[in-house]
């Protein structure tokens, strides 16, 4: 039975779904799940990240988690953690670019990769064969057994984790859910629910976004963080202040598709919801640094630097590397919808959150 007939048996037999939950089946059900069984990144994917837009973008992540280790007082072991770390790209060109400019910081480093989907974990090992001796994957923040200081990243994670959807109506708020019309189809429809939670301003009809998983994810980093020492980097799409909208998005060959046409064929995400994530870590007694946009996040640890030098060795692919550079800061491109979030602990001025030039 297809993963959509599955949903809708299950609605049948159960009543509807929050998004969360729909979101939850259509990614990760072991069966038909996007990431269980189909996640295709990449030009010729679904959808393409930053670190598959140039390998600066990866590299000067590795940079910061150089710089933040140093920040930290080179403590002799770091547990150097990436959450969701997809086709590899990123921490691949972040490998070679603290083996280059900071063996010391990999000579302290245990890789942890944090992965749920079992064919990503594949690529990950094919692309890292030359990873540091002891790189070990696990399927969740929660089988990380170090209690060394952590330094964490995740590129697009925090938007495949669930949100549920709320809409403000005459009567008062009401949830979003997925359930059947009276032909069976999947259907959005809406229950009215108590909430436990103070909504921002609303207009009826305006739709709320709330992820419990999102916050849950904040909340522990914040208490690893608070205990341990370290420091995290969240970088994605979402928003920088308490807001409204539907931001849920299905996305099939880099093209938008409605979100419930085909459960599981499609990448299925919302945006990050950086203040409640932020404010999840807080409550555990982590700091967090003010967010800065992915260009601003860049712009200091010196991507234009980085794009003048690779411009300089390979004049021919001069204008290739401005437009990828366009791409990762440009104001109508990911400049200034991606967001670089940081969650660390006491005392620490991560690199790049400052709004001063940092080394790094
Ligand atoms: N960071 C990569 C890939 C982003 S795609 C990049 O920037 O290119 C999202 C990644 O998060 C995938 O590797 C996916 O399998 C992983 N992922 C999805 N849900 C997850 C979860 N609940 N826990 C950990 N990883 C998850």
């Amino acid at each position: 039975m297809s993963l959509k007939a599955r949903i809708e048996a299950g609605i049948r037999q159960s009543g509807p779904l929050s998004v969360a939950q729909y979101m939850t089946a259509c990614l990760h059900d072991p069966q038909d799940g996007y990431y269980a069984t189909r996640p295709r990144l990449g030009a010729l994917g679904d959808f393409i990240t930053a670190p598959m837009v140039s390998q600066m973008f990866g590299e000067l992540v590795g940079l910061w988690c150089a710089e933040t280790w140093i920040r930290l007082g080179r403590p002799n072991e770091v547990a150097w953690v990436e959450v969701g770390p997809g086709d590899g790209t990123l921490i691949a060109d972040a490998l070679r670019a603290v083996r280059a400019a900071a063996p010391d910081f990999l000579a302290a480093a245990r890789l942890w990769l944090v992965e749920t989907s079992a064919p990503l974990r594949d690529v990950q090992r094919t692309r890292l064969q030359d990873a540091p001796a002891g790189a070990r994957w696990i399927g969740a923040l929660d089988e990380l057994s170090s209690d060394a200081p952590m330094i964490l990243i995740a590129n697009e994670v925090l938007d495949c984790l669930p949100a549920r959807q709320f809409v403000r109506t005459a009567q008062g708020w009401a949830e979003r859910m997925v359930g059947l019309d009276e032909e069976g189809r999947l259907v959005f429809g809406l229950a009215s629910r108590p909430l436990d939670r103070v909504m921002p301003d609303a207009a009826p009809g305006e739709v709320v976004e709330v992820s419990p998983a999102q916050e849950a994810f904040g909340a522990e980093i914040g208490v690893r963080v608070a205990r341990q020492g370290g420091a995290a980097l969240l970088i994605d799409y979402g928003r920088g202040t308490p807001g409204v909208g539907d931001t849920l998005q299905a996305l099939r060959g880099h093209q938008k598709v409605p979100p419930l046409d085909d459960p599981g064929a499609a990448d299925l995400t919302v945006h990050a919801d950086f203040p409640a994530v932020l404010a999840a870590a807080r409550a555990e007694g982590a700091a967090t640094a003010p967010l800065a946009t992915q260009r601003d996040w860049l712009l200091r640890l010196g991507v234009q630097a980085r794009a003048d030098a690779l411009a300089r060795a390979r004049p021919d692919r001069a204008d290739a590397i401005a437009r990828q550079l366009d791409r990762l800061i440009g104001e109508d491109e990911m400049g200034e919808l991606f967001k670089a979030a940081c969650i660390h602990g006491a005392g620490l001025n991560p690199p790049g959150f400052d709004g001063e030039a940092t080394d790094g």
